[in-house]
């Protein structure tokens, strides 16, 4: 992991090998303090350790001591132009505010944001996009790049770093994969501020999962990001989801179930994805680390999930025939591998034997820890 300046958003620390945090958006109107409220308690409950909200004008600021009082996890205001809105944000009682300093006027200005974020101990995200890159800069390197995404970036930093405030965190997002992936590499060799990764403007749901887990998965792999946000169109509930299964991915979140299943083919003698949407459901509240594999044969079957800790591998549907109801519960003969033990043969609702004996499993590792 790349060694970074280490500070806290809340509770929270971030960068020095602090685990990555997940962060989200609402996009709840923040002078609707109910709904907004509503909003970020759900995007917790989906796995949020962060919440962003828009802090645009005074109602927003009103707003504020009323959501932040019920949020279960720190908040941050996004403000662009108005050193005010920033100071009344934190003088709410606001864990981290996003603000370009060189967007918000004068240097008595931007002296008084960091002022005042150094007092109340809040650091301040500078959140560079392509589409935000000065003039000035683009005419010099000919159009949007990485190079220039950062020069943007540190920019606005040494404007902070010029009022004697150093909390700082970095994002320079792109639509584009391949240019976010170099500009943050690039960032992460020329700086050591933590840094929020994300592809901006992602899309709908799908490609924009895609895109996400490309781009923050290969920077997540290089050691590269202290906090991950998932840009989805629409709500915003799905991101934490998203942002989970990428850190899961690439092994930084493993107290959890990681189901493994095969794509099926000729040889497959059961409903290998019945059973596992159903093992998958039922096993998402274990908090331990546990690989269970769902395999259509017993031919190929254990040999190719070999690095589960339990699997069941397929033999057929059940000469007893018979259906125990619901997905994923018809009868069928299969076997039981479990690791260091010898194959088992089992029969029966073949699904409720392997999440039986996955919670066993998971209750002697737990003992065990
Ligand atoms: S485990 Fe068996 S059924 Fe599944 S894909 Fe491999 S060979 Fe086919």
């Amino acid at each position: 992991m790349r060694n970074t300046r280490s500070f806290s958003i809340g509770p929270l620390p971030i960068g020095g090998g602090a685990p990555v945090t997940v962060q989200s958006m609402t996009n709840t109107d923040t002078r609707d303090a109910a709904a907004t409220l509503a909003q970020v308690r759900a995007l917790a409950q989906a796995g949020c350790d962060i919440v962003r909200l828009s802090v645009y004008d005074e109602q927003c600021l009103e707003a504020l001591p009323a959501i932040i009082g019920g949020a279960p996890v720190p908040l941050v205001a996004d403000i662009h132009y108005r050193a005010d809105l920033a100071v009344g944000a934190m003088e709410r009682g606001i864990a981290k505010v996003r603000i370009n300093p060189g967007n918000i006027g004068s240097v008595s200005e931007v002296r008084r944001v960091a002022d005042c974020a150094k007092m109340h101990h809040v650091p301040i995200r500078i959140g560079v996009n392509s589409g935000s890159v000065e003039k000035e800069i683009l005419a010099r390197e000919g159009g949007v790049t990485a190079r220039g995404m950062l020069q943007s970036a540190l920019g606005h930093a040494r404007l902070l770093e010029e009022a004697g405030f150093h909390d700082i965190v970095l994002s320079l997002k792109a639509s584009s994969v391949p240019l976010t992936v170099e500009a943050y590499r690039l960032a992460a060799k020329e700086t050591d501020y933590p840094l929020h990764v994300g592809v901006t403007e992602a899309g709908l749901p799908g490609a924009g999962n895609i895109k996400s887990a490309i781009g923050i998965g290969a920077l997540l792999l290089d050691g590269i990001g202290d906090t991950v946000r998932v840009s989805l169109t629409g709500s915003p509930i799905p991101e934490a989801a998203a942002a989970i299964d990428i850190l899961r991915a690439v092994g930084l979140r493993t107290g959890y179930v990681n189901v493994v299943s095969c794509p099926t083919c000729g040889r497959t003698g059961i409903d290998v994805a019945a059973i596992a949407r159903r093992v998958e459901a039922e096993l998402s509240d274990i908090r331990v680390p546990l690989t269970v594999a769902v395999m259509g044969c017993v031919v190929n079957g254990p040999g190719e999930a070999r690095e589960a800790d339990i699997g069941l591998a397929g033999g057929g549907l059940s000469r007893a025939g018979g259906s125990a109801g619901g997905e994923g519960s018809a009868y069928a003969v299969g076997a039981i591998f479990e690791k260091g033990k010898a194959p088992e043969k089992v029969e029966g609702d073949l699904a409720a034997i392997l999440i039986e004996r996955a919670r066993r499993l998971a209750r002697e590792r737990a003992a065990q820890a």
